[in-house]
């Protein structure tokens, strides 16, 4: 730890202080100055402090980690770090360089984040767009998964020669077609290379510049490859063969040829020299996106809200239609399916655009505020900590296990060679221990992976809740309906607005205050307590049974108001849509007045 400056002396009021984390893979690599990835320790300070910069922060104190892993929380540098902002409670920023330098699994990332939030202070990246807004921890969340997977993969060490390789400019297996793989002697050593194929390149250059003019289709450009002679080389395993749609699909995206090599999703700047420049490269990839954008749009897709919205009036589902105004503009609308058998049914057709705003809308409701995130995921993390230590102890007693069976193995064996047991006792012994191992290891695999598995779900839900409206609205149609298939069992439409819906099972769970009950089995009086606390006396009597009912939403038969069971997200955040006014179906008819326009605090009834 290295102190730079005094926050308790005078500042201007608005300061804001921050600490700097920087953090190296090895002990070695500390004293070199360098890490792995050939970052300096310099470097990560200076992307701190213009971070701190940007932030209009101060640093006040460095922290250092030189851990062999990030595979523990329990790394000192880190420790004094979390001790030094909970001490001081005025830090507002933590500044790390990236998130995979923080913790390389999600329990721990989780733990460390809650330290760091319950001291006041919150997550910043110096290279990665991660902070504490919402998208920017839906972000944080994904490449924490992704540096979860990394560490996965790093442990196996076939990987690890490549991967040096690809780090370091080299190419990892094949060159792509316009580059050759060669050995050199260098020194009367010989290395391994990638040049340039003097017969290929190219060709592989006029495909590029000519898909880029916007003048040849694919299949075309295809053709004429093939007649200029341009063929997939022969293989040991397979012979020379022509060149398809999906080769020259595959060439015009690689960034290999504009000097760039990728090996586990991860890109380097390659040591082969580009064949294509940048910018007719970028021309390559819109004439590509705008194609397949083009091609997309003929495509006929159902509408993303099918399967989610039903009648309000009569439970049923609805169709599409489209209907023509006199001008011969079309407006796509749903109707009510059940009106053609129920003759009760009264509801109108309605716009489909409209059930779409409706629906936006309605997602207003699921967030879940700063508060209320914090304290669902205390409780979850206090009911995993009981389990983490049974499971700990489990994990204890079957690695003890699975020693012993090891050690009976090889003494079998011994006794074998000295003739003291039958072939038969032999055989018999060692199935049992065989079958004994196979479970042993079922038992330890499934101890090391649940806990984990069960933070990742309630995290990425969690995640969803804490930024579901914004989420939602930026959504493209596939990912609406993923969104509303995950969180609504059903929309109920009347008219054109939702009058309610049932969240699914999951949801129903996570915005309901109960959340630890489904993780542990605590006694009932826990239960109730938690109940109490998060939900202040509401003159309603409620017992745990009744939670239920109020996340049902809306009983559709008698839904003629706004549903008046308060929504689960509506008891702690209400939101900008509370006070849409009456809901009397139809005040003035479609079309008259002014068209709608968003009106701030006022509604439709003024
Ligand atoms: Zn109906």
């Amino acid at each position: 730890m290295r102190i730079l400056l005094d926050p308790t002396q005078p500042f201007p009021e608005d300061t804001k202080f921050a600490v700097s984390y920087l953090r190296v893979s090895t002990k070695a690599q500390t004293e070199t100055g360098y890490d792995e990835e050939g970052l300096s320790i310099a470097a990560q300070r200076e992307a701190n402090e213009r971070k701190a910069e940007q932030l209009g922060a101060v640093i006040v104190a460095e922290f250092v980690d030189a851990a062999e892993s990030a595979k523990t929380a329990d790394r000192p540098e880190l420790q004094a770090m979390l001790g030094f902002i909970r001490e001081l409670g005025v830090i507002s920023y933590v500044i790390v360089d990236k998130v995979d330098r923080l913790a390389r699994n999600r329990e721990d990332d989780v733990l460390i984040n809650m330290a760091v939030r319950k001291a006041g202070a919150q997550f910043v990246s110096s290279k990665e767009n991660i902070d504490e807004t919402p998208s920017g921890k839906l972000l944080h969340g994904i490449m924490a998964s992704i540096a979860e997977f990394y560490s996965a993969n790093l442990a196996s060490e076939s990987k690890k020669g490549t991967r040096q390789k690809a780090k370091s400019g080299g190419t990892p297996g094949h060159a792509p077609l316009g580059y050759r793989n060669v050995r050199e002697r260098i020194d009367g050593r010989e290395i391994r290379t990638v040049a340039v194929d003097p017969e290929r390149a190219p060709l592989i250059q006029w495909m590029f510049s000519a898909y880029a003019t916007g003048d040849w289709t694919m299949r075309q450009l295809t053709a004429e490859l093939n007649r200029r002679g341009l063929r997939i080389p022969a293989t040991k395993k397979l012979a020379e063969r022509p060149l398809r749609y999906q080769h020259v699909d595959k060439m015009l995206v690689n960034r290999y040829y504009i000097g760039f090599v990728s090996y586990e999703g991860i890109e380097y700047e390659g040591r082969h020299p580009a064949l294509i420049d940048t910018v007719t490269f970028e021309q390559v990839q819109a004439v590509r996106t705008a194609r397949a954008a083009a091609r997309e749009k003929v495509q006929k897709h159902p509408h993303y809200l099918k399967g989610s919205i039903f009648c309000g009036r009569c439970r049923g589902r609805f169709g599409v239609m489209n209907a023509k105004n006199r001008w011969g503009t079309v407006y796509p609308y749903f109707y009510c399916l059940g009106r053609a058998k129920k003759e009760d049914c009264t509801q109108s057709t309605i716009l489909i655009a409209d059930v779409e705003v409706a629906v936006e809308d309605y997602w207003s409701r699921i967030q879940l505020s700063e508060s209320r995130i914090t304290a669902i995921r205390e409780q979850v993390m206090a009911a995993l900590v009981g389990r983490q230590h049974s499971n700990r102890a489990e994990l204890d007693r079957q690695e003890k296990r699975r020693k012993t069976l090891q050690n009976q193995q090889l003494k079998l064996i011994e006794m074998r060679y000295a003739d003291a047991i039958s072939l038969e006792h032999l055989k018999s012994e060692q199935e049992r221990i065989t079958r004994e191992l196979a479970q042993a290891q079922q038992i330890i695999d499934q101890c090391s992976t649940e806990i984990e598995a069960v933070i990742k779900v309630v995290e990425e839900a969690l995640l969803l809740c804490a930024n579901a409206h914004r989420l939602y609205l930026s959504a493209p149609p596939d990912v609406r309906r993923q969104l509303n298939q995950a969180v609504f069992a059903r929309f109920w439409i009347m008219d054109d607005q939702v009058q309610g819906a049932d969240l699914t099972e999951g949801f129903a769970h996570l915005l309901d205050p109960g959340i630890a009950a489904g993780l542990t089995e605590p006694s009932k009086d826990k239960a109730a307590k938690i109940e109490n606390r998060s939900r202040p006396a509401k003159g309603r009597g409620r017992s745990t049974g009744a939670q239920r009912a109020d996340l049902e939403l809306v009983r559709p038969r008698d839904a003629i108001q706004r549903p008046h069971g308060p929504l689960p997200a509506d008891t702690t955040n209400p939101g900008p849509n509370r006070d849409r006014g009456s809901n009397v179906t139809v005040l003035v008819s479609e079309g008259g007045l002014e068209p709608p326009r968003p009106i701030k605090g006022t509604s439709t009834s003024s």
